[in-house]
């Protein structure tokens, strides 16, 4: 293959020729009958055949080219909107021409707009086979690629890897047969099947996939097995730290403790997660970690994805700390370079006990003599090299203990996390009150400021959140997801468009340019609540300030002498000031589910009765009504979990968007669970027998990416 070409192909994930078997259809056209035109029915896909009998180029400015072409049963209208000169002469009164695609009801008539076509001679052979048509990038055509998979195919020959007895209960075609079937199905193929996904050659591929996920895994796991950390087993300064503690442990809390406690003190290195809702005390199981992670003689870091929450993270442990005697220092990008120096020679010098700060905590700089732990928080925020990063950088593997509010449905953790423990704390503290939550249309603006007036009268505190980005995120998100499920014709375009190099640099400065707006929309709110609400003081916090002026901002909030803030989603995560009850949520409608409840997590932390007011501008896309509708029905984060999985695919949870990795292709845990459960067992199977099979199992999915599904 020519190599220029396959440079092209990298575009779209292909890096070895080998790797072309897996680019499989995203749908298929059927091309190999014909319709006769009379008897077409507009919405209908379908082929025809027929001579030109008119062609003229019609309107000024904007033309269009209009073709009719008639067989023996009547005429159909052909229009191009874009075409070239070339196309005019081509599509000239006369010609035979195979044109298909989706019929409609024009105002003339029948037609097809920009319908695929080619000239032939009368009596030319059909197809026999139905047509696929690829994920494809900018500079790479269909019929390129699908000359250059058949020569894959004719190439590369995939022996069988799993073993009879596995396979026979599912009734699965050999690998070979699936994706030859898959890449060049018969005429007599059931359409219905291939688009669903369920014919047994996409299930041989699904459940192929699930496998080497296992596989991958479980030798992942295994390998952490024979890993060696320090064993932490002093609990002292644990002792201390709870009974310093202005709290007893949740019974939930206390449980995740126990089993955090225990993985401390083995000597395989620690994988954890802790998983809690919004809310439920997740940070000081980080610290009682830290506080046996010193008390044992080494060192801990605590990362967290943004500067205020680390930030609040570093007040919240330092009195904790400071209760044992323990070191705590910050670092984060913001600093001054001699400051952060500063911070780094200490932490070299072994000065530091517990680290606390944002991604500057990975940078080669930051050299920790003894890290025994290393905690991160809100994981999924990070990048898979991230937290890769930042567990290299000890001598020894330290242990790792991640946390996260966003909860892992339970098929996803069985699957992705198949080298992760997890702990959850299922209860939140005692006195939480449930919160209130209402959907407003911004038509009623006015009002809700005016109760934003009252509420502040009556001393309470309210966060005003202005939207930040997230619907450029989640375009982007289609790019790692565009072949998992539900693929129509749009989707696999915009994935086209995103894993092609122009299309990322197009999403970069959209993004840079919406941030910009949204900004410009949180001073904008500011300057008009401050307006409407004098004298009442209204604070302004965004990403953009600078650390010192967010934590001023900040702080006179919590102090209360801001009674209203302003802000973007910087304090989505983390932030802690109980006696802010009332949460208004503006374009409510852009934000992700997940994103929604982190922020209504702020509120509902005090005595009080919290009241989170979801404010949307109509109209509202299906996805749009269905969030708000959950925000609405229930305050159950795993619920919630839940249904955003539905709504969006689990790249999102799984961190995949910023790895680049999207790790599952083809399988859907929800339509695929049976083959997940079966995946599961063979592959401990197979891991028993011939590791030279599994390592070709492992190279034809993975070829060289495992390193990604470790983290
Ligand atoms: P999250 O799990 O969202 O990170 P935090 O760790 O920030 O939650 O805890 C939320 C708040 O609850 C904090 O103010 C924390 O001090 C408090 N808290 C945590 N555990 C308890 C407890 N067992 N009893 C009372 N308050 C607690
Ligand atoms: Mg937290």
């Amino acid at each position: 293959m020519a190599a220029d070409f396959l440079s092209r192909l990298a575009r779209l994930g292909i890096r070895r020729e080998q790797d072309l078997l897996l680019h499989l259809p995203l749908r298929y056209e059927d091309e190999t009958r014909l319709v006769p035109i009379a008897s077409l029915l507009p919405g209908q896909s379908a082929q025809v055949e027929g001579v030109i009998s008119r062609s003229e180029v019609v309107g000024r400015g904007r033309r269009s080219l209009q073709v009719e072409l008639r067989d023996d049963s009547g005429a159909i209208g052909l229009r191009f909107l874009n075409f070239y000169g070339s196309q005019v002469a081509q599509l000239a009164r006369g010609r035979r021409v195979r044109a298909s695609g989706e019929v409609r009801g024009g105002l003339l008539g029948l037609e097809m707009v920009h319908p695929r076509y080619r000239l032939v001679e009368e009596g030319a052979p059909l197809p026999t086979r139905l047509t696929p048509v690829y994920p494809s990038a900018a500079g790479i055509g269909q019929a390129s690629l699908r000359r250059a998979v058949l020569q894959a195919l004719r190439i590369h020959h995939w022996a069988e890897t799993v073993p009879s007895a596995c396979l026979e209960a599912l009734h699965l075609p050999a690998p070979m047969a699936a994706l030859r079937f898959l890449h060049e199905p018969p005429a007599a193929a059931d359409l219905g099947a291939l688009e669903d996904r369920s014919a047994p050659a996409w299930r041989r591929i699904v459940f192929d996939e699930l496998l080497a996920q296992q596989l991958s895994l479980r030798r992942a796991r295994a390998a952490r097995a024979d890993r060696r950390a320090e064993p932490l087993r002093d609990a002292g300064l644990v002792g201390r730290l709870l009974a310093a503690l202005p709290f007893r442990l949740t019974g939930a809390q206390a449980r995740a403790w126990r089993e955090v406690a225990a993985d401390l003190s083995a000597v395989q290195p620690m994988n954890r997660l802790v998983q809690g809702d919004v809310g439920s005390g997740k940070t000081v199981i980080a610290a009682l970690a830290a506080a046996q992670a010193i008390g044992s003689g080494c060192q801990a870091a605590l990362m967290a994805p943004t500067e205020i929450l680390a930030e609040q993270h570093f007040r919240k442990l330092g009195p904790w700390m400071a209760a044992i005697g323990a070191r705590i220092a910050w670092l984060s990008g913001s600093l001054k370079e001699s400051r952060k120096r500063e911070v780094r020679e200490r932490v070299a010098a072994g000065e530091v006990d517990l680290l606390v700060g944002t991604h500057a905590l990975i940078e080669d700089s930051v050299v920790f003599p003894r890290l025994g732990l290393a905690i991160v928080d809100e994981q999924h925020r990070f990048g898979v090299a991230q937290r890769l990063a930042l567990r290299g950088k000890g001598e020894a593997l330290p242990h790792q203990l991640m946390m996260s509010a966003t909860p892992i449905p339970r098929t996803l953790a069985m699957t992705y996390y198949a080298d992760l423990d997890v702990s959850v704390i299922d209860e939140l503290p005692p006195g939480r009150r449930p919160v209130l939550t209402r959907l407003v249309s911004d038509a009623r603006r006015d009002e809700l400021i005016e109760r934003v007036r009252a509420a502040a009268a009556a001393g309470r505190q309210v966060y005003w959140v202005c939207p930040l980005i997230e619907e450029a995120a989640e375009d982007e998100s289609v790019a790692t997801r565009g072949t998992a499920a539900g693929d129509e014709a749009g989707k696999a375009r915009e994935a086209a468009a995103a894993a092609s190099g122009n299309g990322r640099r197009r999403a970069a400065s959209a993004l840079k340019q919406r941030e910009a707006l949204e900004l410009q929309t949180a001073i904008d709110t500011h300057a008009l609540l401050q307006e409407a609400l004098a004298p009442i003081p209204v604070g302004l916090v965004h990403g953009r300030l600078a650390a010192a002026e967010k934590q001023a901002v900040m702080d006179g909030f919590s102090r209360g002498e801001l009674q209203v803030l302003v802000a973007t989603t910087v304090i989505e995560v983390g932030v802690d000031v109980p006696n802010a009850s009332l949460m208004v949520v503006e374009h409510a409608e852009r934000f992700g589910l997940a994103q929604l409840h982190q922020l209504r997590g702020r509120v509902g932390r005090g005595t009080a009765d919290s009241v989170c007011v979801l404010m949307y501008r109509g109209p509202l896309s299906p996805t749009a009504r269905a969030r708000l509708k959950t925000m609405h029905e229930t305050s159950d984060g795993f619920e919630i979990a839940r249904r955003d999985l539905e709504l969006r695919g689990p790249g999102e949870f799984l961190g995949a968007r910023q790895s680049g990795v999207a790790l599952l292709r083809f399988a859907d845990l929800e339509r695929d669970a049976d083959l997940a459960a079966a995946a599961r067992e063979c592959a401990a199977r197979m891991l028993e027998g011939d590791q030279a099979t599994v390592d070709a199992h492992l190279d034809r999915w993975l070829g060289g990416r495992e390193e990604f599904l470790k983290a």
